[in-house]
């Protein structure tokens, strides 16, 4: 009988599995806290209440007061607001100009392009060959008008960390409000709200082990901000519609869950990209690691196998079990070279050549060996089938 292929999931990037609890917690809520969190009676006050203790939980994770948190729909629905809404509430101080990094999610980038048509000014600020943004270019892009600089604190694709209470300095010096993305940093590193001066910061519950569809910003108390959804007084008027509480609560006890094990979490993960990186950079020759090894999430590794296609070799490695992503995953179905890498100034072959391999709870030393052992054979192949067909 053929041996199944082992299933290797590394892709924590894109989504992750929940965690047990978390599963239980959502099946619970789902039963139990139907109410209505807006209505008076028993049954909303309980439902209230288990919005209350997930609002704690997510508080807790980034060293922020309960009252700052905003549930949203995710992450997308958090940049959004944290643009649109403090964009809009400073427009009537004159000021219109909004600055994104050039390696920011396209929830931030396509926010941005969409009140560019609106007239608002944008600038891109450029990264360097490492994924890193110099604040020089921030200082020289800055003005008066600027209302918003959003910056995102650890990348998608490579995983790179911003020098983020750096950035939030110069947007204040210049009365410009703070925004990070941390939807790849929150439940991986501690994220702490204080210590990086933000006035706004972005997370997602499903990339650290909760549910889709549930999010958060943190806004900091006394910012002016315009409500991005209108309707019932919901979320202390700034986000309206009826909470949902099952993707809340499993949202707070995976802020809980993350919490309880972050370091430890953190320094293992960093152990097994370590050993990967190792293992491939040995194994396999043309292959390169892209971004800066330092700053970086302990879970990505996003690494070039020149002369390869990259869709070909995900494709490769999917046939062995193996789940991995390229640049372009979040907007899958097209094959353009990511935009993170090539605002790094990567050649367009490199770029094209790229796979993220992004690790997570259920990983293992067992699962990277799996994959470092795989990968020389089926570069090999891919490579031969290439030098094949140009002849
Ligand atoms: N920001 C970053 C950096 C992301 O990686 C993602 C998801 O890939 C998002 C925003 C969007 O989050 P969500 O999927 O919760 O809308």
């Amino acid at each position: 009988m053929k041996r199944l292929p082992m299933r290797v999931y590394f892709d924590y990037n894109a989504t992750t599995p929940l965690l047990p609890e978390v599963v239980e917690a959502v099946a619970g809520a789902l039963r139990e806290e139907f109410g209505n969190p807006s209505s008076v009676h028993a049954f909303g006050q309980r439902a209230k209440a288990a919005l209350d203790a997930a609002r704690s939980s997510v508080a807790a994770l980034l060293n922020a007061d309960p009252s700052e948190i905003v549930f949203t729909s995710g992450g997308t629905e958090s940049d959004n607001f944290a643009i649109r809404g403090a964009a809009e509430a400073l427009e009537a101080a004159g000021r219109r100009h909004l600055i994104a990094s050039a390696i920011e999610h396209e929830a931030v980038l396509n926010t941005c392009k969409a009140l560019a048509r609106r007239g608002w000014r944008t600038s891109l600020l450029p990264v360097d060959r490492t994924g890193i943004v110099d604040p020089d270019r921030l200082r020289a892009v800055i003005d008066r008008e600027t209302a918003v600089v959003s910056v995102m604190h650890a990348n998608n694709e490579i995983g790179t960390i911003q020098p983020i209470a750096e950035l939030a300095v110069i947007a204040h010096e210049h009365g410009a409000l703070m925004h990070t993305d941390a939807v790849q940093s929150v439940g991986k590193i501690p994220v702490d709200v204080r210590a990086l001066g933000v006035d706004l910061l972005s997370l997602s519950a499903h990339k650290f082990n909760g549910p889709k569809g549930a999010g958060a910003v943190w806004i900091r108390r006394g910012t002016r901000m315009l409500p991005f959804m209108t309707g019932g007084k919901q979320e202390r008027n700034r986000r309206a519609g009826t909470e949902n509480v099952p993707a809340i609560v499993g949202l707070g006890v995976a802020a809980r869950a993350a919490a309880a094990k972050l370091e430890a979490e953190a320094q293992r993960l960093a152990a097994l990209r370590d050993r990967f990186e190792r293992a491939v950079l040995e194994r396999v020759p043309d292959a390169f690691v892209n971004g800066a090894p330092s700053p970086r999430v302990p879970n990505t590794s996003n690494i070039s196998f020149d002369r390869v296609e990259a869709e070909s070799l995900l494709i490769a490695l999917d046939l062995e079990g193996v789940a991995v992503s390229t640049g372009s995953a979040c907007s899958s179905g097209t094959l353009e070279p990511s935009h993170v890498l090539r605002a790094m100034g990567l050649p367009p072959h490199r770029a094209q050549s790229s796979l993220r391999f992004s690790f997570g709870v259920y990983s293992t030393e067992e699962d990277v060996d799996y994959v470092a052992a795989l990968l020389p054979g089926l570069v090999d192949k891919l490579r031969r089938l290439t030098r094949k067909a140009a002849v």
